[in-house]
Formats: structure tokens, C-alpha cells, sequence
């Protein structure tokens, strides 16, 4: 079959499920398709969140407020998987709105539903009220989601298995890992400043990382090789030398023995029994491999800070970054806003009542957070706070922080990678995990316990599913240690979750 065949069956295919799935904000048009695939070569098909800006798209975030708004540029990520051979681009991606959120109900284009449990059949009944319905995690829902996604007939004329090899999302506090553990998909967040994050738009610049979402580990590396260049475009992006820098100093450890932390402090007291009991076998089957990894209980002291530090920072960075959508440039017609705004109750109403009720909670949170009285006592605190977790973090790897080395604190046993789980349960059900959000808004914020901690210390993080649990591990390293971390997590998989 021609590769441009099977482009058409995957265009029929994700265009008739969409409806119900809601996967995407926006399908590249099967002409479009059909335009940049060639026959020379094995097809890769992927698709970005739709908070990473291309040309060919609108950039939705999700969110009225942007409506008809069309970038008229590349962002790099999009311009580097542009320039592959043969790598088509589906289209953009569902999340929750500008990211904000952990379970992908968040969203103007409505909830992604978790295929994984809602298997996608011939004949998909669109009205169908399944009780069963998950989520698929956030905010990278639907880049998680469309990865998982495996129909169950018969799939010879699609490009692969699954609908797509790979989708780009984002992590601010955990947006990969997270709905990719709960879509039973690998995800790597790579460390912050590795990849450009020119043309995607901020949620928290200061912990924003585009991260990579597949079923196979060797495509995560092939695409993070890829991405992982400097960007002069993007004034947070890794220095040239510091990148150098690591290289040199990343030694590797094929033949010593693998060191592996495990977090006294992460407290699994809450996690339910069947969770926790895969974990612990998981754990016994590394600590059986005695030749190969050595397991520790390592200290970072002040771990349990990572939510309240992370949920004063990042709505206070929100804040000051959705500002900019003032209903003149974007999302209401300008004219008829200043018109509005002399005759009504303002422009300011009228265009910010476009963001959604989460949205709109960020926005008081973070601007309440930065209000004069409490600065001192609330943001100021928590980049105190985080730069102790960085430290903590750092004191811990055997690897130096290539930017702040623990120069002040010896290290006393330190190692090559942490292991932690990367959520504290399997997937929830749709239907409780919209119950327990409007019980108390705060419970979505906890999803993210054991993922927050990385996103605050901008380090590498792979998250892998342990084979036929619902259950995902986090393998994380060194800040700058990317490919370190990647190699130990390709030995780990090979060894036990494959
Ligand atoms: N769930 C977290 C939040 O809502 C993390 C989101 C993210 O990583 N983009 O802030």
C-alpha cells in the first residue's frame, strides 16, 4: 500500500472518531496531508498541543479567548519536525485550557476521553454513555491520548499501530507525565532550557518545558535528538557551552553499577494498597538485579514544600503572562470591543469572561499571590523555597549541577537516578474526577504530587508504564543529564517493563 493511501485511511480514521474523542482542536486538511508525504521513505506521523504555534494552524490553547486567531509563524519545534523526511504533522493537539489543569476536562473543545478504555471499534457509537469513561490525564491530554489510541480492527493500513509515533506536549508541573502514565505511554520531559520554547505559548515561563509523548522509547530519543539544539530565539534556551559542558562531563556507567534513589521523604502512606503493590514488586525486581542497580534511600529534605511552592509561582507567572490578552489583539473583534466598553460595563469584563472558570481561578490566585502585602510572605518565600528543593535535588546526584555546583554541601551518598511513581493512582474515572473537582478544586492540584518536584528543579524526567499495571514509574536525573537519564531508563525498560 502507498504511503499517500495510508494517509487517507489515518485522515478517515482520526476524522471519525474526533467527535467523540476530541483528540485534536484542529486536523490538518487531508490535502495538506497528502502535500508533504512522499513515497521514498517510512511515513512518521505525529501532532503538537495546541499551545505550540505553526503556520498551517490556529493556536487554540483551548480557550476562546483566542478564537480566529492564526499564528503566522513556525515555532521551532515545528520548523526542526518540518525539515524531516517524510515526518507528517496530523494536527493540533486537545489540552486543558493554556495547560492548566491535570485531567483533561479543561478544555472549550470539551473532555478527551482515554481511548485505552474506550476502545476505538469500527463502528464507534458516538452516543455511547459508557460508564467506564476515564480520563486521559492533562494537560497534554490529547497528545497522550493519540499516542495510546490502538484501534482494535485490524490496522495494516495505517502508517503504524497506533495513530500517531509521537506527539509534542508541554510540562509545567507534570502536563507529559501524567496523562501519558494514565494513557499507559512513555513521556519525557527533558530538562528546562534543552528544547526551544519559541512560539509556545507561557503558561509559567519558569518551569515551561516542551516534553515528547510516545509507545516507543527509541522514537522519544530519536525526536529529543532532534529538538535538543540551541535557540537564540529563545533567551531561556541551554548556552551552546553549558550544553558542551555536560557532554564532556557525562561519563556514562555501562560498567559500574547503576545507583538508584528512592525518595525517604515521598510520602506513600495515602497511595491505595493495589498501587502501591505493584510498586514495591517493580522495586523487588530491580533490587533482585544486585549486579546491575543498587538501590538507595536518598534524603531531599524539603520535597513535601514542592505543591505550595509550585501553586504560588505558577498562577503568579500565569497571571502576568494571560495579561496580555486584553480582548484588543485577540479573541473579541477590537472595534466592537471599544465600542462595547464605552457604552456597557467595559472592555475588560466582556473580553476576560472568555477564559474558562480554571483559567480565570489561576489568574486571581497568581495576581493575589504578587499583591503587595503578601509578596514578601508568598512569592518571595517560594523562590526561596524552590531554590532549597534545586539543592536539595542537587546533593543528591552524583552528577555536579552544571549551573549551581553543591560546592556547600558535601554529598554524602550520592547517585546516578531517582525512581518515584509519577502519579499517586491508576487512572481516575471521568465521572469522579469531575465529582471530587467541584467537592474541592483543590483535589486536582494534588495529582500532581510526585511530578511538581522535577518541573521546580527543571530536571530531566522519563515516565514509563510498568507492563499491564495502569501504573507508571518516573526515572529522573541531574539537571542537564538528559541522555544519561534516557540511557538508564532504556536499560530499565529492557531489563523489566518491557
Ligand atoms: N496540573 C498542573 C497545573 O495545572 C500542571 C500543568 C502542566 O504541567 N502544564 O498547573
Amino acid at each position: 500500500m502507498s504511503n499517500s493511501a495510508k494517509v487517507k485511511e489515518l485522515y478517515s480514521l482520526i476524522s471519525s472518531i474526533n467527535p467523540k474523542y476530541k483528540f485534536f482542536n484542529n486536523i490538518t486538511p487531508l490535502e495538506t496531508l497528502l502535500q508533504n508525504t512522499k513515497e521514498d521513505s517510512k511515513l512518521i506521523t505525529y501532532a503538537l498541543k495546541d499551545n505550540i504555534s505553526t503556520k498551517e494552524h490556529p493556536l487554540t490553547c483551548s480557550s476562546n479567548i483566542l478564537n480566529g486567531y492564526k499564528p503566522n509563524y513556525d515555532s521551532t519545534v515545528n520548523k526542526l519536525l518540518k525539515q524531516q523526511n517524510n515526518w507528517i504533522n496530523l494536527g493540533k493537539l486537545n489540552l486543558d485550557e493554556f495547560g492548566m489543569g491535570s485531567g483533561g476536562v479543561h478544555s472549550n473543545n470539551g473532555v478527551v476521553i482515554n481511548p485505552l478504555y474506550d476502545p476505538i471499534t469500527l463502528n464507534n457509537n458516538k452516543n455511547n454513555t459508557n460508564i467506564e469513561t476515564r480520563v486521559a490525564g492533562g494537560s497534554s491530554s490529547g497528545a497522550a491520548a493519540l499516542c495510546s489510541a490502538k484501534p482494535t480492527f485490524s490496522t495494516d493500513n495505517l502508517p503504524f499501530e497506533r495513530l500517531a509515533h509521537f506527539t509534542l506536549g508541554t510540562d509545567t508541573g507534570g502536563s507529559v507525565r501524567l496523562p501519558a502514565a494514565w494513557c499507559n505511554v512513555l513521556s519525557f520531559k527533558p530538562s528546562y532550557g534543552r528544547i526551544s520554547r519559541f512560539g509556545v505559548l507561557p503558561y509559567a515561563q519558569s518551569l515551561d518545558t516542551v516534553g515528547i509523548i510516545s509507545s516507543d522509547l527509541n522514537i522519544i530519543s530519536q525526536v529529543y535528538g532532534i529538538l535538543d539544539k540551541f535557540d537564540e530565539k529563545d533567551p531561556t534556551s541551554m548556552s551552546k557551552s553549558l550544553r558542551k559542558h555536560v557532554t564532556d562531563r557525562d561519563y556514562g556507567e555501562d560498567n559500574d553499577i547503576i545507583s538508584i534513589g528512592l525518595i525517604k521523604e515521598f510520602n506513600l502512606n495515602d497511595i491505595p494498597k493495589a498501587t502501591k503493590d505493584i510498586y514495591y514488586d517493580f522495586l523487588q525486581k530491580l533490587m533482585e538485579m544486585n549486579e546491575i542497580f543498587e538501590i538507595k534511600k536518598v534524603s531531599v529534605n524539603s520535597i513535601n514544600n514542592s505543591l505550595p511552592i509550585y501553586f504560588t509561582l505558577a498562577p503568579a507567572e500565569a497571571a502576568s503572562n494571560l495579561a496580555r490578552f486584553d480582548g484588543l489583539r485577540y479573541g473579541a473583534d477590537g472595534n466592537e470591543t471599544v465600542e462595547r466598553d464605552l457604552k456597557e460595563d467595559g472592555m475588560f469584563v466582556k473580553s476576560r469572561s472568555l477564559f474558562g472558570e480554571e483559567v480565570q481561578k489561576r489568574i486571581l490566585l497568581g495576581n493575589y499571590n504578587l499583591s503587595s502585602e503578601l509578596y514578601d510572605n508568598k512569592y518571595k518565600k517560594a523562590q526561596v523555597l524552590r531554590t532549597e528543593l534545586i539543592n536539595d535535588f542537587s546533593s543528591v546526584f552524583k552528577d555536579e549541577h552544571p549551573v549551581y555546583p553543591t560546592h556547600f554541601k558535601a554529598k554524602k551518598d550520592p547517585v546516578d537516578v531517582i525512581i518515584s511513581l509519577t502519579s499517586t493512582d491508576k487512572t481516575p474515572l471521568l465521572s469522579d474526577f469531575l465529582k471530587s473537582n467541584s467537592v474541592s478544586p483543590l483535589d486536582e492540584f494534588c495529582n500532581d504530587i510526585f511530578t511538581i518536584p522535577m518541573s521546580l528543579a527543571g530536571l530531566p524526567v522519563v515516565s514509563i508504564p510498568i507492563k499491564n499495571t495502569g501504573i507508571s514509574i518516573q526515572i529522573l536525573g541531574q539537571f542537564g543529564f538528559d541522555e544519561k537519564v534516557l540511557r538508564i531508563a532504556q536499560k530499565i525498560e529492557n531489563l523489566l517493563l518491557k
